[in-house]
């Protein structure tokens, strides 16, 4: 039987590892062709081994990494239907002890990647009249927690471009989605967990601000990933979709 992105030619950007990792094998689970656009070789190349894709190594905030992985993309498979902008990295400071070159290094990273991704894979997807680019970004995209600036900054200014190029390719087929983690069992959060005298306790703490008293797993980042890539969701648009068990809608007392 077909896979629902069967034959799909996707760029999963920092598929190394975590929800990208988990994007990637869920796409290629679907029949499609994934292209593993990632720092990191050793991880990139395990993954892209795994799932039968192609790895490229890429640092997505050099511009011309960015053009050449979308060039080594269009040589071998000639067409890019899905872009997945996943890369990005927490960057927590409270404002005025952040050291300037953090500000410069988070956005790079966690906002104009993102877009000059989106530049490249365009002038493709505008041809062919169809393509979809999905944004991983977070619910800091829509609330501040105290002492993360200036993630939340570059998070909602992914918001505001998922918007922005959705409203403005429309017309030509094009959709820009993006999708808005909670909390994931990622390194990223095992890594914060270690840092507290009990980790385990720690864990249990974020477990329990969920109304499903358990954090999201990247698996279920990757689902949502899957359908807006798909041709299930023809008219989806411009729109955000938040996973995170209901905790933002939980009134806090
Ligand atoms: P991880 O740190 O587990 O994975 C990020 C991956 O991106 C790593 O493989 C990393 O490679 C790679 N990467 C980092 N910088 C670059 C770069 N410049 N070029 C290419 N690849 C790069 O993160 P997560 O899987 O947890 O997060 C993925 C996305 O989801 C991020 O955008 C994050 O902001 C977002 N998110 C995560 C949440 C969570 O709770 N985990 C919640 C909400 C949003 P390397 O091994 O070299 O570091």
């Amino acid at each position: 039987m077909a896979g629902r992105l069967q034959d799909k030619v996707a760029i999963v950007t920092g598929a190394g590892r975590g929800i990208g990792a988990a994007i990637a094998r869920s796409f290629a689970a679907e029949g499609a062709k994934v292209v593993v656009a990632e720092r990191n070789s050793e991880t990139g190349a395990a993954v892209a081994a795994g799932t039968g894709g192609v790895f490229v190594e890429t640092d997505v905030t050099e511009q011309d990494q960015v053009e050449a992985m979308v060039r080594t993309t269009l040589e071998r498979f000639g067409r890019i239907d899905v872009l997945v902008n996943n890369a990005g990295a927490n960057v927590f400071y409270r404002p005025h002890e952040m050291p300037r070159s953090e500000w410069a290094r988070c956005m790079s990273l966690d906002l104009e990647a993102c877009w000059a991704l989106s530049e490249a894979v365009l002038p493709n997807m505008r041809q062919q009249a169809a393509g979809a680019i999905i944004n991983i970004a977070s619910t800091h995209g829509f609330k501040i927690i105290p002492q993360t600036f200036p993630y939340p900054v570059a998070k909602h200014g992914l918001i505001g471009l998922t918007r922005a190029l959705g409203i403005e390719y429309a017309a030509e087929g094009l959709r820009v989605n993006a999708i808005a983690p909670g909390y994931i069992d990622t390194e990223i959060a095992r890594d914060y967990w270690a840092g507290f005298d009990d980790p385990d306790a720690e864990r249990r703490r974020a477990e329990a601000l969920h109304p499903p008293r358990r954090i999201g797993r990247p698996e279920e980042v990757a689902m949502t990933a899957v359908f807006l890539a798909s041709d299930e969701a023809p008219f989806i648009n411009a729109e955000t979709i938040m996973i995170d068990g209901g905790r933002s809608a939980l009134f806090h007392d």
